[in-house]
């Protein structure tokens, strides 16, 4: 079995749909396609949800009527026969009627999830019939009756992979299986989702259910770049990653991947493809447990950074000082990016600031804290960068850049520094220039 996913732009229109088509039915091997919303719909989604939120019902029932008639036209030019065309404009209209109702009831997170996860299921269900028009064996498979996440917001795999399996069982002839990506339900079972861009996540977590033999990541672009094309020019495509390299590029911003995307398929050791819907002939970027070259490899930079610094009240860091901080941090289940010490401050950064004034006030019992926002994390990431020659003298290349800490050595393969997101762009484009171009860059 393979998995695919492809993302919001190569579903994001009738023609990019067709190319979906072609490169599923390339080969006879059986596969589960896993599909996000069209692109643009679940930004719109999010605002809906957002106006709903407010009170603001007249704009909310206005976007939603809005976002309902372009699915009609997209419906239109998706499909030929008159049946089909029926059925996926009765599914849609319906869907956002399940929308509309939602706007007068008291607002709650499962309202803005379930509204959230519409993109999904009109895409999967839009693309199935287009696929069932042309004669192909393709099942739809819900995927609430499968995914689920636990407690702790992680993948329930045991579930997942029960559940799974017998809804494939099912259906052992089809050619293929569509899936929604993202969504999901909670430990209560209640719909949620994997948080944004979470449909690689989903993938993986499927790969891994059925160890998939290859699962492909299908995207806008010819696969992992050596930084961020967002923001920096001429930046090249990677053939080679592996799993540790991937992993820590995407937790640290490389939006071509969900943070989480990696660590599915790294302990099974299944090979993760990134592949560009748009030129599938293009190599794209294998990522598996092979170590290739050495020296920095690629460049990311991850935003809405947080930096706190705490200050002992005595001189120095007393023993059980690190212990008492980080026990207030887990407490409130904040994860910790970077952290640098000195003798009488420890400074570290965090993205999640939902328990921030909670956790500062229990620090301030025993230290004097120092809170600054806007930062972005800005990682180097290539097999033993710190042994590579060329490192040291990257700090030169940032010389007129404000670096707030620098995180080296927590791993070979890592060097993360901390910068204000208004210096990120310039951090991101003089290191692409020093490391990749090896031009002089002025000092
Ligand atoms: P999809 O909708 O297919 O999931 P995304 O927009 O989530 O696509 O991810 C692909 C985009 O990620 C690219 O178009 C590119 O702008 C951006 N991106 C950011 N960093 C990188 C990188 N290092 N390599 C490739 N793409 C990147
Ligand atoms: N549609 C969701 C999002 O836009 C999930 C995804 O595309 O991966 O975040
Ligand atoms: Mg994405």
């Amino acid at each position: 079995m393979l998995v695919y996913k492809f993302g919001g732009t190569s579903v994001g229109s009738v023609i990019n749909m067709n190319h979906v088509k072609d490169i599923i039915t390339a080969d006879n091997e059986q596969k589960i396609v896993v599909l996000s919303a069209m692109s643009g719909t679940t930004n719109a989604l999010v605002e809906i949800s957002g106006l709903m939120e407010q009170g603001k019902t007249n704009q909310a029932i206005e976007q939603i009527r809005q976002l309902n008639e372009s699915y009609n036209a997209t419906v239109y030019d998706l499909l030929q026969n008159e049946d089909p065309r029926k059925a996926v404009s009765a599914y849609v209209n319906r869907s956002f009627k399940l929308v509309l109702d939602l706007v007068n009831e008291p607002f709650t997170q499962t309202i803005n999830n379930t509204v959230l996860a519409t993109g999904e299921l009109l895409s999967t269900y839009m693309f199935s019939r287009l696929l069932q028009q042309e004669g192909i064996n393709a099942v739809l498979l819900p995927a609430l009756e499968f995914m689920r996440i636990d407690r702790s917001h992680e993948p329930d795999n045991f579930y997942i992979q029960q559940n799974l399996t017998r809804l494939l069982e099912a259906t052992p002839d089809a050619d293929m299986y569509i899936t929604q990506g993202f969504i999901c339900l909670d430990a209560e079972g209640q719909i949620t989702n994997l948080q944004r861009g979470g449909s690689d996540y989903t993938a993986t977590i499927l790969g891994a259910a059925v160890q998939a033999k290859e699962v492909q990541i299908w995207t806008d672009i010819d696969g992992f770049h050596n930084n961020d094309p967002r923001y920096v020019n001429d930046t090249q495509a990677l053939s080679h990653l592996s799993y540790d390299e991937a992993a820590e590029l995407a937790y640290f911003g490389a939006k071509i991947l969900h943070p989480q995307t990696v660590m599915p398929v790294r302990s099974l050791d299944i090979p993760l493809r990134l592949k560009n819907t748009m030129a599938p002939e293009a190599h794209g970027t294998l990522i598996t447990n092979q170590v290739n070259g050495e020296g920095i490899k690629a460049i990311a930079a991850k935003d809405g950074i947080t930096a706190i610094k705490i200050k002992s009240v005595r001189m120095l860091l007393a023993h059980g000082f690190l212990k008492k901080v980080f026990e207030i941090f887990e407490r409130y289940e904040t994860s910790i990016d970077m952290i640098t010490t000195s003798e009488i401050a420890v400074s570290l950064t965090i993205d999640d600031t939902t328990n921030l004034e909670a956790i500062t006030a229990e620090l301030q019992e025993f230290a004097t804290v120092e809170v600054d926002d806007y930062m972005s994390i800005v990682c180097l990431v290539g097999h033993h960068i710190i042994y590579h020659p060329d490192t040291p003298e990257l700090f030169q290349v940032l010389q007129d850049v404000n670096v707030r800490m620098i995180a080296y050595g927590g791993s070979n393969n890592n060097i993360s520094l901390l910068v204000n997101t208004s210096d990120k762009l310039e951090s991101l484009q003089k290191l692409q220039r020093y490391v990749f171009e090896k031009s002089m860059v002025k000092m």
